[in-house]
């Protein structure tokens, strides 16, 4: 079992993910800023030896990165190769050469189909272990996840649990101005799935809705903040595909430092 998760581990997962991106000089820092809180906890608190995850949303693969790093799966030396020619640590998870990423995603509404087949697999074949998929709340936008809901209900997928994060936002617009489905929590419930709606930078909120007992396939709606912890992203669209200067880098870390030494401020 991983180490329980920290305040502090939070905040030095975001610090290094921020640098991350500082230096390899790429962008989807917002979503990767929303993500990384659920990634920690599912990694740290929630994930038991032998089950597996899927990021379907794919672009926020440098917070899985850091993630797998904090886990000590990852080493320094591969995150300074992060998004350079010949790495690993590609913008979106590779299709191959890391044992804890078993699909390349990216292209969106793949993740959760991706998911049922694995969780129907293991069932099929007795195999214990559950089944984790990270999805965004854009990607609802593709109908593959729609027939998915479907299947899952009817296989009685009760070893997958899907988190969606919830932030409200994606590349080009808010997901009510995209293509509004609010609320997502009615619509999930309605294909026969047991939903819950937590707060998704709560660690021990989204550690509590994943170990209630669920009959069938579980989904998390997770709310979010796009940019979580540094102000001049927090909720703007355009921190879903912007590069930080170095002015606003050390902006940044002095934000997340500065709310890291706050004794009420909440953790992540
Ligand atoms: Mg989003």
């Amino acid at each position: 079992m991983p180490n329980r998760l920290t305040r502090d581990d939070l905040t030095r997962a975001r610090l290094r993910l921020l640098q991350m991106h500082f230096e390899a000089g790429v962008g989807h820092i917002g979503g990767n800023l929303s993500a990384l809180d659920l990634l920690m906890t599912i990694h740290h608190e929630l994930m038991q030896e032998g089950d597996a995850f899927v990021l379907s949303k794919g672009h926020s693969a440098g917070a899985l990165y850091i993630t797998l790093w904090a886990l000590g799966r990852l080493a320094e030396d591969d995150l300074k190769t992060f998004h350079r020619d010949d790495t690993l640590l590609a913008a979106h998870p590779p299709p191959a050469g890391l044992a804890d990423v078993l699909f390349a995603t990216g292209s969106l509404g793949h993740g959760l189909p991706l998911s049922c087949g694995l969780a129907l697999s293991r069932r099929l074949r007795g195999e214990a272990g559950r089944v984790w998929c990270l999805m965004s709340d854009g990607e609802w936008n593709e109908g593959s996840n729609w027939e998915a809901l479907i299947f899952a209900r009817q296989q009685g997928l009760g070893n997958l649990t899907v988190i969606v994060d919830l932030n409200g936002l994606q590349g080009f617009g808010t997901t009510a101005e995209v293509a509004d489905l609010r609320p997502l929590a009615t619509k999930l419930r309605d294909f026969g799935w047991d939903v819950e709606e937590v707060d998704g930078h709560d660690v021990a909120a989204v550690v509590a809705a994943a170990r209630r007992d669920s009959a069938g396939p579980r989904a998390i709606l997770a709310s979010t903040t796009k940019g979580r912890g540094v102000s001049f992203m927090e909720g703007k669209v355009e921190w879903h595909y912007l590069p930080l200067t170095p002015e606003l880098y050390e902006q940044a870390v002095r934000e997340v430092r500065a709310a890291a030494d706050t004794p009420s401020a909440t953790a992540g």
